[in-house]
């Protein structure tokens, strides 16, 4: 191969997604995809025809770089409400192309080669790989199974010097996960203490099957360090449009708003209008419904997988389920992913997506986004298949 076009070092220690490639696999193989999180059934009918009105209304061309007004406004607005956040839309508030985008700016914008970041494991496959573009190192804080709870004197131990910020996805995936009151209030000590920033996904803030979403960013002394982080894609179901909001202090604001800028400009102008319009418009009740709707979901699936002899439980937000599927197969978690896609018809992620270097051997990941009667087919296949023996 010419040396030219030698893949730049950056590259090299991080593989391509396998979420992504399991939807692949899943169409591929004709299963039933409940690996990448992404709902089956349609966005709110109101929030589409915003959208399309938007597009006949000529709003086509680039909004303003870091977010149309309407769109800043309307997200400011949301998080005074809901959270009681002292947000002003001109100073705080960036518009990116989906929570994906928001992280990797933020890390960009935030974060010096040879910093280093605390990630809870398992994650989110996108953290490490952000870190590693932004020159940063992950290091891995675990919560063990199956509580997943966040153990703070583990968090202080990983501290160093070159710590710079911690990623708190709440509620989360895969683990479904809601931290405490007092997991929260740990991790917000040890930040104020030891100086760090918090950088949190909270695209799941509206997916919650008990009590209400708390922002890192409403604990005390934590506004001045926390880059919020959340978008359209979950709460509203449109994956696609790649829309992802991030409030932060206004201090690194400006330095996240260039990075973005040079990466992509801005989101879709008129989507953002439709986001827009769908925070202003989509009142309690459409909210209410979401999470009844989901945990409907949720229990058809978590009832579903036991089932058909995996181990899991209930998660406390989010939509997914990792399951430990130690009882129906010796394989890794790799083999035994691509083999329920083959064979019983249901693709699921590998648990290793999740660790770094080892661990979720034994767990497969399922997403529960989808219509009951998709979930229905889906259990069907795998009780189907594990009465036959499993593999
Ligand atoms: N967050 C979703 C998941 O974990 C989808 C992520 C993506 O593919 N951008 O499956």
């Amino acid at each position: 191969m010419s040396q030219t076009l030698r893949p730049a070092q950056r590259t090299r220690s991080f593989t391509e997604s396998v979420i992504r490639e399991m939807t692949r696999v899943a169409r591929e193989t004709g299963a039933v995809n409940l690996a990448q999180g992404f709902p089956d059934f349609p966005a709110p009918e109101g929030m589409k025809e915003a959208a399309v009105r938007a597009i006949r209304g000529d709003i086509n061309q680039y909004a303003v770089t870091w977010g149309a007004p309407s769109l800043r406004n309307a997200l400011a607005q949301w998080y005074r409400s809901r959270y009681d956040m002292d947000v002003d839309p001109d100073k705080h508030v960036t518009i990116t192309c989906g929570a994906t985008e928001a992280m990797a700016s933020g890390f960009l914008g935030l974060l010096d080669p040879g910093d280093e970041v605390v990630v809870l494991e398992p994650f989110y496959e996108n953290y490490a790989p952000d870190a590693l573009l932004a020159g940063a190192e992950a290091r891995f804080l675990a919560l063990d199974p199956p509580e997943y709870r966040l153990h703070a004197d583990r968090l202080e131990a990983l501290v160093t010097p070159r710590t710079r910020a911690l990623v708190l996805n709440t509620p989360n995936n895969p683990t479904g996960r809601v931290f405490s009151d007092d997991e929260m209030e740990a991790v917000a000590r040890i930040c104020r203490e030891r100086d760090l920033v918090v950088v949190t996904d909270e695209i799941y803030e509206c997916i919650l099957y008990e009590g209400r979403h708390r922002p890192m960013a409403t604990l005390p002394g934590m506004a001045d360090r926390t880059i919020t982080i959340s978008g359209a894609s979950k709460t509203f179901s449109v994956t696609g449009w790649r829309l992802g909001g991030i409030v932060a202090p206004e201090s690194i604001t400006g330095a996240i708003r260039k990075v973005h800028d040079f990466l992509t400009v801005g989101a879709p102008a008129p989507l953002q209008e439709a986001w827009a319009w769908a925070i202003r418009e989509l009142g309690d009740e459409y909210f209410r419904s979401l999470a009844t709707q989901y945990r409907a979901r949720r229990d058809l699936l978590v009832q579903g997988l036991q089932d058909a002899g995996f181990r899991c439980q209930a998660p406390e937000g989010a939509y997914y389920i990792l399951a430990d599927f130690s009882q129906l197969s010796d394989d890794d978690d790799t083999a035994f992913s691509h083999r329920l896609a083959r064979e019983a018809g249901v693709a699921p992620v590998p648990g290793s997506s999740f660790f770094h270097g080892g661990g979720g051997g034994s767990l497969v990941r399922f997403a529960f986004c989808k219509q009951m009667s998709t979930l229905q087919d889906g259990v069907e296949r795998l009780i189907r298949f594990s009465a036959a023996g499993g593999s």
